[in-house]
């Protein structure tokens, strides 16, 4: 039983590189030993993480996820069952938001400004699919 969850928060405070950098080698260790594959996107204090993987493995993460100190405002944008996964590759790919590209993120998007607060989670799940597939994003 495969699941796919998406979530947004904010940072709880300025996060620098060597802050960002612990998070993705944590998730990256833990995921990789419970299946769980992915994308950490963040920008502007803004974090943006999606998250496949078995259902128990993803549940459970996820309240992990959500006690942490360092982000606040989680917001649970999609959850759904899903047939395969479509970010097998990455145990946690980090995506840094301020490259993407403005038209792309129009197309999903009232503004052309990524907020995840006002967005659908399936128009977030398809600028994500979009990026993956045209190779604007590269997992880092
Ligand atoms: P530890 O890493 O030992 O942490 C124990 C407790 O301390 C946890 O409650 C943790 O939240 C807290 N903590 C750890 N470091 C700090 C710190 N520098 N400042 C304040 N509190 C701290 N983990 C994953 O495994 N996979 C993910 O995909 C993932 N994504 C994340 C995305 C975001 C935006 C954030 C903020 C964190 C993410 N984490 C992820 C980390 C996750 O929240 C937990 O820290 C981790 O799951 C707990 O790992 P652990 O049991 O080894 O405990």
């Amino acid at each position: 039983m495969l699941v796919r969850l998406l979530y947004a928060s904010r940072a709880a405070g300025a996060l620098d590189e060597h802050e960002l950098q612990a998070i993705l080698k944590s998730s990256r260790e833990h995921n990789q030993q419970e299946g769980i594959t992915g994308l950490l996107c963040h920008n502007e204090g803004i974090f943006i993480q999606l998250l496949e993987g078995g259902r128990n493995a993803v549940n459970g993460r996820y309240k992990q996820i959500i006690d942490d100190p360092r982000h606040r405002d989680v917001i649970l944008l999609a959850y759904d069952e899903i047939g395969e996964r479509e970010f097998a590759g990455w145990s946690m790919g980090n995506v840094q938001l301020s490259r993407l590209n403005r038209a792309m993120v129009l197309k999903y998007s009232e503004t052309g400004k990524l907020d995840p607060y006002s967005m659908s989670g399936k128009a977030l799940t398809g600028l994500f699919h979009e990026l993956v597939s045209s190779g604007a994003i590269v997992c880092s």
